[in-house]
């Protein structure tokens, strides 16, 4: 189990039941979104009306599913949480809409999942708060519509790319969240050391930072692990010694990476010089699923410079080098 995977792991949904923000104000960053969020939900509030569907994208632990109940919480309506992969049929997707209550919200997760058939229960749902039915079998089968109540849903995906264009143009509101900065993460960990009653100093909060990827869910992974050498090794207060003794013990380094991470780089490095290399390639060289390495290693390495993507395929960067301190090989 990979330690700083910013997927969701078992431990992680009881933390999140704890540290999740349930408002906007406490909801740290992304000051874009939520800026236009709440002019949006003002607004629906003001004229009595549903939301406007929204999409959020980005890749995992970033706070999508957060916003979904944040959402609920300021209209004041019911949050309905599904996933792609989890609705298999059309039937079953038109008993989730038929079920909703009028203003609800249906957060569904992993939207791009969503096989064909069930994402074309949605167009009409989505558009016009209608379902078509087919009812009778062979010459004498018709469609019925049925009218829904007018409800808000909220998708969130690891890549847009990867969303079919009618399901994607049917969203009024679409938002990219970013990586947190090492600030915004720092308040984070201090928000949720006050709710977990750990204390916490400001530069072991800093260091703490640094090594989150960008990405609250594993910054308070983290946090519960340092927690437990805090109390275990030394007085109960995470300092930046003990945070840095942690992080070190649980093999995450100074820019966050992980041994998964080092993996993919040294491989890179080792096997085909650093690169061009394509991402089936990699994938098998490294033992990992291509989509994997595209939605949750490549993001990071790549906003924080170690990899680059060019039209010949993956190339390890001069800055990845020198993080391993290993020389770059000449041009030849
Ligand atoms: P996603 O749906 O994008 O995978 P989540 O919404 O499940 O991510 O977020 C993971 C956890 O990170 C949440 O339970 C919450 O505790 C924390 N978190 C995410 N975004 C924020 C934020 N902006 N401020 C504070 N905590 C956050």
């Amino acid at each position: 189990k990979r330690m700083i995977s910013t997927q969701i792991q078992e431990e992680d949904i009881k933390n999140e039941k704890t540290l999740r923000p349930l408002r906007l104000e406490e909801y740290i960053g992304q000051e874009k979104i939520k800026k236009n969020l709440r002019v949006f939900i003002e607004a629906a509030k003001q004229r009595d009306e549903a939301l406007d569907h929204v999409l959020f994208y980005g890749p995992p632990g970033l706070g999508k599913t957060t916003l979904a109940g944040i959402i609920a919480n300021e209209m004041e309506v019911n949050i309905k949480v599904t996933s792609g992969p989890a609705i298999a049929k059309p039937g079953e997707m038109a008993a989730i809409l038929s079920n909703l209550q009028e203003g609800d919200l249906l957060f569904i997760d992993e939207i791009h999942r969503l096989n064909r058939q069930v994402e074309e229960v949605l167009y009409p749902a989505m558009e016009d708060y209608a379902i078509d039915i087919m009812v009778g079998k062979g010459a004498s089968a018709r469609s019925i519509r049925l009218d829904l109540p007018k409800f808000t849903l909220v998708g969130a995906t690891t890549r847009a790319g990867l969303l079919s264009a009618p399901l994607r143009d049917r969203f009024g509101v679409v938002h990219h969240l970013e990586y947190y900065t090492p600030k915004e993460l720092q308040l984070i960990i201090e928000q949720s050391a006050t709710k977990l009653d750990v204390e916490i100093d400001p530069e072991g909060a800093i260091e703490m930072a640094s090594r989150s990827r960008g990405t609250p869910r594993l910054a308070n992974r983290l946090l519960k692990r340092v927690r437990d050498f805090a109390q275990v090794q030394y007085d109960g207060v995470i300092t930046k010694k003990v945070a840095s003794f942690a992080l070190d013990l649980l093999e995450v380094d100074k820019l966050g990476l992980d041994k998964n991470d080092r993996s993919l780089l040294l491989t890179m490095i080792e096997k085909f010089h650093g690169g061009p290399i394509g991402i089936e390639t990699l994938a098998a060289a490294i033992g990992e699923d291509s989509g994997t390495i595209e939605d949750v290693y490549e993001p990071y390495l790549v906003k924080n410079g170690f990899l680059n993507r060019t039209p010949r395929g993956r190339v390890v960067t001069e800055f990845a080098y020198h993080h391993f301190g290993i020389p770059m090989e000449s041009e030849t």
